[in-house]
């Protein structure tokens, strides 16, 4: 007995830190901001969709193709040899998104990130679906009608319908666009392809569609660590609380002196797509998406109110401080981000579009051939990157008087590699040492494509080292 007393102890002391995830009903306001998000959402949407349909020299222009390993961007080829600029570009694009956000905060949560162009998209098609807020709210609540069942089916349909076009979108990036359809016309399409535009259609439903603000608050890393790139001076969404408080409801034109300019209507809270209130001060969760601006800021309009309760600010002017462009991390991010920028440049274009690999015939060292002469034999890897097909010839620097068999001479299709076997002869005479280094070299017909690679050429060992 006096056990179970002690169980219920401690049951009755503990605190529940479980708290279950409340659907959150936004609610849809028109705004200055919201109109900015159109400009930022729709051509990042509309360039998405529209990109791999455009072609450039007969091929999808923007195409990564896994299998080949050849990344085509508009009319730059990338190929793994490129790796150390793409590792580059991707740091450039890390530091860039430090110095956006030291600067103006999370507005690439706010305005670009595509997880929020889709849930806003699958928002729209809900209120489309089932109505405004309170509809929604109301038919949640209710009995299952047929009303209700064809409400929600309308509104799946429309998101499946959606994340299938996403989906497949977002596949031809890798397979082609044309190919897929070709296949997908004559009921071809492998089973890889088949599985990713399942698995990207899955991925997208549930992401925008049920996920949504999870997402950014559970799953997404830059979430948790942008407030290390935050300083006094970055652009935040802030409530003031000097001038709001304190809060209260009150008629229009009515203002009891007790109270701020705050009038407590949550209207604020309601459009808030990941559900918190910003008067209870900067929270983690606020993607700087600016509808609470909107709504109060309408809200102040109806109250003959001035607007601004709710505004883009910063610490420090919050605390009377004036802005200042003298910071340590924004000029250390700036710093960063142009280093990067320039070095990017520069490999990108100083990078070499042919490459060569020497592999020596590791069986043979030597091979004594007819008239006394001395014979060593490469295999090359000779990789056109340009976007022309070219003829490459053959040169050797370090030994004198060699011949090249069985030819010099090599055509090489643009944006393929080709394997070549060559054997390089040479009298003994003009061998000075056991082993020559000697540089081979392929050069295009017009010289504006060269490689060049090192080996050995290995001679008999009755050789005399000078
Ligand atoms: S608090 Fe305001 S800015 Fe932050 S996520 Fe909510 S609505 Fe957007
Ligand atoms: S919308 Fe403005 S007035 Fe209404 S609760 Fe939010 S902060 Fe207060």
């Amino acid at each position: 007995m006096e056990h179970m007393n002690q169980n219920n102890l401690i049951d009755s002391r503990t605190l529940n830190l479980y708290e279950k995830q409340e659907k959150i009903y936004t609610r849809r306001m028109d705004g200055f901001f919201q109109r900015i998000q159109l400009f930022t959402g729709w051509p990042f949407l509309f360039a998405f969709f529209i990109t791999p349909w455009l072609t450039i020299d007969n091929r999808q222009a923007v195409l990564f193709d896994l299998v080949e390993t050849k990344f085509y961007i508009y009319w730059i080829t990338f190929w793994p040899q490129d790796f150390i600029l793409l590792s580059w570009s991707l740091i450039f694009a890390a530091f860039l998104l430090f110095f956006i956000t030291n600067l103006i905060g999370r507005v690439w949560c706010g305005y670009t990130c595509p997880q929020t162009i889709w849930t806003a998209i699958f928002t729209w098609a809900e209120q489309l679906a089932e109505g405004n807020r309170n509809q929604r709210i109301k038919l949640d609540k209710s009995n299952l009608t047929l009303n209700k069942i064809l409400k929600k089916t309308t509104k799946h349909s429309m998101w499946i319908c959606f994340a299938l076009f996403t989906s497949i979108t977002f596949v031809s990036y890798f397979y082609g666009l044309y190919e897929m359809s070709y296949d997908a016309w004559n009921l071809n399409l492998s089973s890889p392809v088949v599985f990713w535009l399942v698995f990207f259609t899955l991925a997208t439903y549930f992401n925008a569609g049920w996920m949504r603000e999870q997402l950014c608050k559970y799953i997404c890393p830059y979430a948790r660590f942008q407030s290390s790139m935050f300083d006094e001076d970055t652009l935040i969404v802030s409530y003031d609380e000097c001038r709001g408080e304190i809060r209260g409801p009150r008629k229009k034109n009515l203002k009891p002196k007790d109270l701020g300019d705050c009038v407590d209507c949550s209207v604020c809270v309601q459009v808030c797509p990941v559900g918190i209130d910003i008067r209870d001060g900067l929270q983690y969760e606020c993607t700087n998406c600016a509808r609470c601006i909107d709504a109060c800021n309408s809200v102040m309009n109806k109250m003959d109110y001035k607007k601004g309760l709710i505004s883009y600010t910063t610490l420090s002017q919050l605390k009377g401080k004036s802005f200042t462009w003298k910071r340590p991390k924004l000029v250390g991010y700036g710093l960063a981000v142009i280093t990067m920028l320039i070095s990017i440049s520069v490999l990108l274009i100083s990078r070499p579009l042919v490459h060569l690999d020497i592999l020596r015939d590791r069986n043979l060292l030597y091979q004594e051939v007819s008239g006394g002469y001395i014979q060593n034999s490469y295999k090359l890897n000779i990789l056109n990157m340009s976007e022309h097909d070219n003829y490459f010839t053959l040169k050797i620097t370090g030994l004198k008087k060699i011949s090249i068999v069985p030819e010099s001479e090599i055509f090489i299709q643009a944006g393929t590699a080709k394997n070549v076997a060559i054997n390089v002869i040479t009298d003994p005479d003009q061998l000075n040492n056991l082993i020559t280094k000697i540089l081979i070299s392929a050069t295009s017909t017009d010289n504006k494509l060269v490689a060049e690679a090192e080996s050995r050429f290995i001679g008999p060992s009755s050789i005399q080292e000078i």
